[in-house]
């Protein structure tokens, strides 16, 4: 019998994205959602597993339901997301009171193995399917500016340290009409941004086997009336043709930024890591893209402490990002994650040297990001205004058509349009202006 339901996401946008269409669909099914799970009759955690750390966050959630549920035996408990997909059944045995575990490509029963519990007793499942076809159609979303729009799930590259193989399973995309649909839905609701999600969405189409590619659909999706912006994440460096370089530099309303994790610039552990390309090819990318798409902005990501990095192949991380000067970048250090191959390496590298290496690279980063922001003093930049800053009620913040984030003065009616903003100040986050 339906209730009130309690989701929890973890993890990136891809599973906030999924939840969406878990709160969606449970609500077609005549749940109401709560926010909190000591007023829920069904809690549902959508999981991450890309570290320890995030398994360890769901395991002390799920410590505090056991106690709960000692008091209210008619809760349901249901775990969806990454860590359902890597460990599936074993949690049923792992945690005698969770009830369903449903995995990366099977939430959309969530509401079917709930109403079936009575029938099935516990049950797990974790099967690797396609894409709905009225996938997005049910999404509960937060009224705002921004929406994310997964248009492919799964990775066929295979990272050693990487956990999305197993957790996601193979490439598999949407149907361009199916996004382009959701998409119009989207802008009809009022949303002026969207960003389209994949683990390597630059790989978008290859499953569809019909020439289908990122560069076709950003040109379909382009072509909306009301859409003010459209941003696609995460890229993989291999799959970033000049066509799709061309397509961001011609379309105006397609951002000028990419984010493309290098994780290392060392030949020898990206070879380790199993990325498919040596330094030289990234920083080959670098320069294509610079090329092509005069003023782009360039995000990575860095993995730290992978095992056997010395200090010199840490330093050629360091002078790759001296090199590059990326616009933003995110650090992390290297968690070993079972059924990885990278799980038969030694985790040799101590962890207050991941620790060191670390902070090192996101100094260095702030340090960079200082400096361009500096540059930009006395500049006039277009943003998409977002909001209200978070931190005062008198400000509004937004993205520059890159992705820095600024801050201003606020003024009524601004939310949701594209605002011209003289930079004044800034801090290595933040840019200020007037
Ligand atoms: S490309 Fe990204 S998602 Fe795919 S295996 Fe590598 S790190 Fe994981």
């Amino acid at each position: 019998m339906p209730g009130k339901v309690f989701i929890e996401t973890f993890g990136c946008q891809m599973n906030v994205a999924d939840s969406e269409q878990i709160l969606g669909r449970l609500g077609q099914a005549g749940w109401s959602p709560v926010d909190t799970p000591e007023a829920a009759d069904l809690v549902v955690f959508n999981t991450c597993s890309v570290r320890d750390h995030a398994e360890a966050k769901i395991r002390s959630r799920l410590g505090v339901l056991r106690e709960q549920k000692r008091g209210q035996p008619g809760l349901k408990i249901a775990i969806a997301g990454c860590m359902a997909q890597r460990e599936q059944a074993d949690l049923l045995k792992k945690w005698p009171h969770v009830d369903v575990v449903v995995g990366t490509d099977q939430f959309a029963r969530l509401p079917e193995l709930i109403e079936r519990l009575d029938v099935t007793g516990r049950i797990a499942a974790t099967d690797f399917g396609d894409w709905e076809d009225d996938f997005g159609a049910n999404a509960v979303r937060e009224p705002g500016v921004n929406a994310y729009v997964p248009v492919m799930r799964g990775c066929n590259y295979n990272c050693t340290y990487c956990v999305v193989p197993n957790t996601r399973g193979r490439e598999k995309s949407r149907r361009p009409e199916a996004v382009e649909a959701e998409v119009r839905r989207l802008v009809g609701e009022g949303f002026k941004q969207i960003t389209l999600l994949g683990q390597t969405v630059d790989a978008y189409g290859k499953t569809l086997g019909d020439g289908s590619n990122l560069a076709g659909l950003l040109r379909r999706l382009h072509a909306i009336d009301g859409l003010l912006r459209l941003r696609f994440v995460t890229s993989h460096p291999k799959d970033i043709s000049d066509e799709l370089l061309d397509t961001i530099a011609e379309l105006p309303r397609v951002a000028k930024h990419l984010h493309v994790p290098a994780q290392s610039g060392s030949d020898r552990i990206l070879r380790l890591m199993g990325r498919r390309y040596g330094r030289d090819e990234y920083l080959h990318f670098v320069e294509r893209a610079r090329s092509r798409i005069p003023g782009v902005e360039l995000l990575s990501d860095f993995i730290v402490g992978f095992p056997g990095e010395t200090d010199a192949e840490f330093e050629q991380t360091v002078s790759l990002m001296e090199q590059v000067r990326f616009g933003g970048a995110y650090v992390f250090t290297y968690s070993v994650r079972p059924g990885t191959p990278a799980v038969r390496l030694p985790d040799d590298v101590p962890e207050a040297v991941k620790k060191q290496r670390c902070n090192r690279l996101l100094a260095l980063q702030l340090d960079h990001q200082s400096e361009q922001f500096r540059a930009l003093h006395g500049q006039t930049v277009e943003v998409l205004v977002e909001g209200e800053s978070k931190t005062d009620p008198d400000m509004l913040h937004g993205r520059t058509m890159g992705f820095r984030h600024v801050v201003f003065p606020k003024r009524e009616g601004l939310v949701g349009t594209l605002h011209r903003v003289t930079i004044t100040r800034s801090t290595p986050l933040t840019l200020f202006g007037e």
